[in-house]
C-alpha cells in the first residue's frame, strides 16, 4: 500500500479533480469523478477516481470503505450510460501490477466482449 493524504500537489489526478488539467469527464458525484482514459484499451475505457487523494485501492478501502463503494457505484453507472451495463473494473495496485498514477482509480472497461489475458 502507498500512503494516504488529503491532497497531493504533485498528483496528476488531484490536478484533474481540481480542474487544473483537462479531462473528458463523463460523470461525477459529490465525491467521485469519472473521465475517459487518454489511452483507451477498449471502446469504453473510463477512470473512476475519488476526489480525495488515496494512493491505491487498499488504502482507500481501509480509510473510507463507503467512498470505495461510491467509486464502484459510479463505475456501474458509467457502464450503463456508455455501454450495456456490463464491465470489468480494474484497480492496478503497485508498479508491478501496472499502476503508474498513485491516486486510486478504477479502470472501467466495457463496450465489447472481453477476453481474459491480464498477464
Ligand atoms: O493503472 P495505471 O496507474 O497505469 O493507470 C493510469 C491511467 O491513466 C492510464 O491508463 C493512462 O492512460 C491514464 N491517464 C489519463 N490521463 C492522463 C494521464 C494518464 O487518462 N492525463
Amino acid at each position: 500500500m502507498t500512503s494516504v493524504s488529503a491532497a497531493n500537489a504533485d498528483c496528476l489526478f488531484c490536478k484533474i479533480v481540481a480542474g487544473q488539467l483537462p479531462a473528458d469527464v463523463v460523470a461525477s458525484t459529490e465525491r467521485v469523478v469519472a473521465f475517459r482514459d487518454i489511452d483507451p484499451k477498449a471502446p469504453v475505457h473510463v477512470l473512476v477516481v475519488p476526489k480525495e487523494h488515496h494512493g491505491d485501492v487498499a488504502v482507500l478501502a481501509a480509510a473510507d470503505p463507503g467512498l470505495l463503494a461510491e467509486v464502484v457505484a459510479l463505475a456501474d453507472r458509467v457502464a450503463g450510460d456508455l455501454a450495456d451495463g456490463q464491465f470489468r473494473l480494474i484497480f492496478n495496485s503497485g508498479p508491478h501490477a501496472g499502476q503508474s498514477v498513485f491516486h486510486v482509480h478504477g479502470h472501467v472497461i466495457s463496450g465489447a466482449r472481453l477476453g481474459w489475458t491480464p498477464a
